[in-house]
């Protein structure tokens, strides 16, 4: 991983960007990731945020940060705001979601028979599209049962993905990368793809490794160290400050280059 300094800001359009642990710390936002939002906001760059966290907080996110759009349960919704009033889109269609539902609901009930100290996220309720699990927000799972979670879920048909506060299932094909391709190309009109290399990717943990792998410019916060055994491609920069505090260091180098 190079410093984060070795990125070229020339030509960057905009930053997608991680909640838990790369702008917040114990689950609280950064004042210094909130600022850096806004500089960079107030610079002229897109902002997206892109989170395992539930859609329903999507839609607040989208409304109260400087975002263009907010994409929720790891790529598989996210919300907007413009003109004409706040706006959903979904990786899904109605038909897949509803099946989808009956599947979450089949492992929900499974997991509570099988291993019924592991509980559903304190923002269950919030949830759209996933089924979430608290392994180390308030919860602290051994990495045993993790693991035997994990299994669970996959061999009920679902993918898993976990992050440092939750066990996600997914019975869609959605990722960070491909959730947030999907959104900018429903928000703003752009094909990722064709313009890669002017997008910045900024994460820390499990849940963002599609993202690490997919974006040309992904930066780790400091923190992504303790995460490296779960990313099969790591970031290939990395910040000095762990947090919302590698997170402002990047908005300084983006944001001071285009002065
Ligand atoms: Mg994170």
């Amino acid at each position: 991983m190079q410093s984060y300094r070795e990125l070229d800001p020339a030509g960057v359009r905009g930053v997608v960007f991680d909640i838990d642990d790369t702008v917040t710390r114990n689950g609280v936002l950064e004042a210094n990731a909130y600022s850096a939002m806004h500089l960079l906001a107030g610079a002229g760059f897109e902002l997206i945020a892109v989170t395992g966290r539930p859609l329903g907080w999507t839609d607040v996110i989208a409304r109260l940060w400087p975002v263009r759009a907010a994409v929720g349960e790891n790529g598989a919704g996210w919300a907007w705001v413009d003109d004409a009033g706040t706006h959903e889109g979904y990786f899904c269609t109605e038909t897949e979601r509803a099946d989808q539902a009956v599947l979450l609901d089949a492992i929900r009930c499974q997991v509570e028979t099988d291993i019924p100290q592991v509980q559903t996220t304190c923002d269950h309720l919030h949830r759209r599209c996933d089924l979430a699990f608290d392994v180390g927000e308030f919860a602290s799972l051994p990495q045993g049962e993790i693991d035997a979670l994990v299994g669970l879920i996959e061999r009920m048909g679902a993918r898993s993905s976990v992050s440092t506060v939750h066990a996600h299932a997914v019975p869609g094909a959605w990722d960070k990368a491909k959730g947030v391709a999907r959104a900018l190309e429903e928000v703003l009109g752009i094909e990722l793809s064709a313009e890669l290399e002017r997008w910045v990717f900024v994460g820390d943990s499990g849940n963002d490794a599609a993202a690490f792998e997919y974006f040309s410019k992904s930066v780790g916060v400091a923190n992504v160290r303790e995460h490296l055994d779960r990313l099969p491609v790591p970031p290939r920069y990395i910040t000095d400050g762990d947090r919302g505090r590698g997170f402002a260091e990047l908005a300084a180098h983006l944001g001071g280059a285009r002065g």
